[in-house]
């Protein structure tokens, strides 16, 4: 009779200890390792709304979605969990730190109802205030005035965030000129209407 190998019998007895190596799921949770590459989730605290996630992701499972007509203006980003192949391209082009979506080791993803497929959260917009059309999200805006420094003070619509931001200026200021006049250099205007201030001579 072929006698066990010495490995076989330590693994044989550690497994009697141990218990087996496979986990009682579904009947116990159970818990990914901790490396393990799952869903991507946001983190709204620290995601600035700039859609950088969206233009790289390979397969669209990112996608946004403007509401310039609410009270407060606002863009819903969302994650289409079936979809996404967890590639880890939205982390990598994040430019928040890589932290406004980072891959999870959630992997947990079946559902009865596929409207529970799409995980959203939500960031203010920006609009022109002499048109009306999208600039950017308003955290967007502060972390590029963050990021530059003082060349912020060389914009308008980034300085006046920033001033926002700092309860330095009321956020409900208008000014009552309604042309492109030279008070209107001094508001947050999307690059149309900033050129058209900037030309118009009145
Ligand atoms: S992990 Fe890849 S597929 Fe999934 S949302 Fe991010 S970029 Fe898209
Ligand atoms: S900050 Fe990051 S997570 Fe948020 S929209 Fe930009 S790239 Fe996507």
């Amino acid at each position: 009779m072929k006698l066990p190998k010495l490995r076989e019998l330590i693994e044989a007895v550690k497994a009697l200890i141990k218990g087996p190596y496979t986990s009682k799921f579904p009947k116990v949770p159970h818990k990914a390792h901790p490396n393990f590459r799952g869903q991507p989730k946001y983190n709204d605290k620290k995601c600035v709304g700039c859609l950088a996630c969206v233009e790289v992701c390979p397969v669209n499972a990112l996608d946004y979605k403007d509401d310039t007509d609410a009270k407060n203006p606002k863009r819903t980003l969302m994650h289409y969990t079936d979809t996404c192949i967890f590639c880890g391209q939205c982390e990598a082009a994040c430019i928040a730190d890589h932290e406004g979506i980072k891959l999870s080791n959630d992997w947990e993803l079946s559902f009865f109802d596929r409207k529970e497929a799409c995980e959203t959260i939500e960031k203010e917009l920006q609009l022109c205030e002499a048109c009306g059309a999208v600039i950017a999200c308003k955290d967007h805006l502060k972390w590029i005035a963050t990021k530059i420094g003082e060349l912020t003070y060389s914009s308008p619509t980034l300085y006046l965030s920033r001033l926002k931001e700092l309860k330095i200026i009321d956020e409900n200021i208008k000014t009552a000129a309604k042309d492109y006049g030279r008070s209107d250099r001094v508001k947050i205007l999307c690059a149309r209407c900033r050129r058209q201030s900037t030309l118009t001579t009145k």
